[in-house]
């Protein structure tokens, strides 16, 4: 790879020198809980950082009519035009070449920190152990903005700007619907390739499922527990319908490529207000993951169809069948082409930076990456290693941020070019 400008070692120099500034952003950032509703501080954060480094940058309103986009995810809270935005932040495109702009899409939001107690240290603080970054989103995927901002902050883009556009977005509702990355799409903001800066331990991921939420209620028959036996119960009905989902997600399995895996996973489980009284009514949130070839409109089907096959089956359910409601994510499934030529360009930065190529894999969950490859846009995700992501003691390995700067302040002057002085 010849490198241009600025001498790498410079690069290299530069990210080693600016690693502590880029560990107390992601610090900062992980302060902010930025859980569902409550994103705005991480959005001002991350703008001040970009603002920073030399980006203009601006905010998108979500628009309340992305809901009825096709596919767009079902709203968990109102899109207020407030403060639940997409931050856009450019730079460079004064020598546009033919298919060099590049967007980074990362999402602020992260999943809530379900039994804070058992957690080393609280959740939303942000502490370094082990050389590693403990904290809600310090690994999905707020390391990913420190890997950006890191490389951004090395190849110094106020003294030297790219001569394609590089625009970043940080979005909200990756976690459960996608809307703030179809919302910066349908406002317009692309590119001709896209990286997801999502921990991936520095490989690099082209695939992902389908995955389909729904709630499910189950009425059961109140009465006192002595006379409350089987499937009167709402609970029990619950049980028939997880089961059901996962008959299903296992004949999905059956019919796909060894080491495909589809989860149908019961998150929240709510219902009953007494020991000694069977519960009137169950509401299940449930997830199914799903394969290629099928929309979310197909996976919702087949969903609906082993709910209703399970209630089928049971005498109380069968006079009472379960409401199913769509809820949140509707995420179609996407691949890569591993040929284009951004996965070239990346792996040929890996390579220069690390002596060894990233592996290509693909993930049992989803990823916004889906809206812009489903469009014909080569979109990957590349990012720094975590562990524990949506679980107890969340954590990132430091040196792997330091390590995809490297990376990726090798893929930038090179995917994008460097405008003349
Ligand atoms: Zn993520």
């Amino acid at each position: 790879m010849a490198h241009s400008m600025r001498q790498i070692s410079d690069v290299d120099a530069a990210i080693d020198a600016g690693a502590q500034d880029a560990f107390a952003f992601l610090e900062r950032l992980v302060a902010a809980p930025s859980t569902l509703g409550a994103e705005a501080k991480a959005l001002d954060v991350a703008a001040a950082e970009l603002d920073r480094l030399g980006l203009a940058v601006e905010t998108l309103p979500i628009p309340a009519v992305i809901e009825q986009d096709p596919l767009a995810g079902v709203a968990q809270l109102p899109y207020d035009g407030g403060a639940r935005r997409v931050l856009v932040g450019r730079v460079g495109g004064a020598v546009p070449q033919r298919g060099r702009s590049l967007l980074v899409n990362g999402h602020l939001d992260v999943v809530p920190a379900d039994a804070p107690e058992r957690w080393r240290s609280a959740p939303f603080q942000p502490v370094r152990r082990d050389g590693s970054l403990f904290g809600r989103g310090a690994g999905d995927m707020k390391a990913g903005w420190a890997m950006l901002t890191l490389a951004l902050a090395a190849l110094d883009l106020r003294a030297a700007p790219p001569a394609a556009q590089l625009t970043v977005v940080g979005a909200i509702e990756e976690e459960c619907t996608g809307n703030g990355t179809l919302a910066s799409i349908r406002a317009g903001v692309g590119a001709d390739a896209v990286l997801l800066p999502e921990p991936t331990d520095l490989d690099v991921l082209l695939r992902g499922n389908g995955v389909l939420w729904l709630e499910v209620t189950v009425e059961g028959k109140p009465g006192h527990a002595e006379s409350a036996r089987g499937s009167t119960n709402a609970f029990d009905g619950a049980w028939a319908v997880l089961a059901g989902l996962r008959e299903l997600a296992a004949r999905y399995e059956a019919g796909a490529p060894a080491g495909a895996r589809y989860e149908a996973n019961l998150g929240v489980l709510e219902g009953g207000d007494w020991p000694s009284t069977a519960p009137v009514r169950a509401r299940m949130r449930v997830r199914v993951g799903f394969p290629p070839g099928l929309s979310a409109a197909d996976a919702e089907r087949d969903a609906r169809a082993a709910i209703a096959a399970a209630a089928a089956a049971d005498p109380w359910l069968r006079e009472h069948p379960p409401l199913v409601r769509p809820d949140g994510l509707r995420a179609e499934p996407y691949a890569v082409d591993p040929g284009a030529d951004l996965v070239r360009a990346l792996s040929a930065a890996h390579q220069d930076a690390h002596g060894t190529a990233p592996a290509l894999l693909g993930t049992n969950a989803t990823t916004d990456a889906r809206f812009y490859a489903n469009a014909g846009i080569p979109a990957i995700c590349f990012g720094p290693r975590a562990r524990d992501i949506h679980g107890v003691d969340e954590s990132v390995e430091l040196q792997s941020i330091v390590d995809g700067a490297r990376t990726l302040a090798r893929l930038l002057p090179a995917w994008l070019g460097t405008a003349p002085r």
